[in-house]
């Protein structure tokens, strides 16, 4: 795990006004993308494409100061309790911001490579979190659900939203797991999450310590993304 914003220079929230600091950042080489607008539709339709995440929700969202949104929903149907209006599946739910990136200049970074060479990246980010399904009355959030709620290494958690949402949609996205179990789209294929671009491309996860009083947030990673070979 590496310091924030010192190696990735990573901007501050007030660029778009987030109610949360991404949590997860994309870094897309400009071999791979010539300008911020073609990392953007190259990264989310790869999403689309190859794990479901999909602008799918047919009514109105709450934008929270991002340019677009996708979910992979229907996932992890919960069956238990008691009560049955409790019952659920889940969303997979990011937010993504560029446009704010773009007009403040912080759409592009350098950073040094591994051989001592710069390498250029063309960048945006991702708010993900995993939740209660939106149609569900009850959405977001149910407590005591295994899967979504205050659960076994999640159980001390202060806020259900930063402390196990959050971690949880970030865990699914980039390794298509939740507590470390793999987790099956609706039609049985598996979600994979942004790891399995490692068999195509160059691919980079790095954790980071969202140290920074900006961020407020307890997990966070870039994604780097370069042509295979480089
Ligand atoms: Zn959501
Ligand atoms: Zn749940």
């Amino acid at each position: 795990m590496s310091e924030p914003a010192t190696q990735f220079e990573l901007p501050s929230r007030s660029v778009f006004e987030p109610p949360s600091y991404p949590n997860v950042w994309f870094y897309v080489h400009d071999r791979l993308a010539a300008s911020q607008d073609a990392a953007v539709s190259f990264m989310t339709g790869w999403l689309r494409e190859q794990c479901g995440i999909t602008d799918d929700f047919g009514h109105w969202k709450p934008p929270e100061a991002s340019d677009s949104q996708a979910r992979l929903g229907g996932l992890q149907p919960w069956q238990g309790g008691t009560d049955p209006t409790l019952h659920h599946a889940h969303d997979l739910h990011i937010r993504y911001y560029y446009v704010a990136l773009r007009q403040t200049g912080k759409h592009h970074v350098t950073l040094r490579g591994a051989e001592g060479g710069s390498e250029r990246y063309h960048r945006f980010a991702g708010s993900v979190h995993y939740e209660v399904a939106d149609e569900h009355p009850a959405h977001p959030y149910i407590d005591d659900c295994p899967y979504c709620g205050r659960a076994g290494s999640y159980a001390g958690a202060d806020g259900l939203f930063a402390g196990v949402h959050e971690p949880l949609g970030l865990e699914l996205l980039l390794y298509g797991t939740i507590r470390g179990e793999a987790v099956a789209r609706p039609d049985g294929r598996p979600v994979g999450g942004v790891q399995l671009m490692k068999e195509t491309h160059a691919l980079h996860i790095e954790r980071i310590r969202p140290a920074r009083p900006d961020m407020n947030i307890v997990d966070l990673a870039v994604v780097l993304i370069g042509p295979r070979g480089s």
